[in-house]
């Protein structure tokens, strides 16, 4: 089982919410399914954060899954646990 994180995520997607997006899921082709993962991914727009002198650019990506109509957004570990990838 996942250990808990930050997000709470294991809270976020029940037994019943996981077999239910992975029977969606792998009940998709597989150029589907890799589209599917692209499209739970979420680029938050990169801000340029200026901190003293240094430029930092701050990619975040997001993680989301749809339970039962909700997007949900899960941290990365427990998204490559949902769908078995690394
Ligand atoms: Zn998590």
């Amino acid at each position: 089982m996942e250990k808990k994180c930050r997000l709470g995520c294991s809270a976020k997607i029940d037994s019943d919410a996981r077999s239910q997006i992975k029977s969606d899921y792998y009940s998709l082709l597989a150029s589907a399914q890799d589209a599917h993962l692209f499209s739970s991914l979420v680029c938050s727009d990169p801000k340029q954060v200026v901190a003293n002198s240094e430029r930092h650019r701050l990619i975040a990506v997001k993680y989301t899954v749809c339970v039962r109509g909700l997007t949900e957004t899960i941290c990365k570990k427990a998204f490559t646990n949902l769908y078995g990838i690394s």
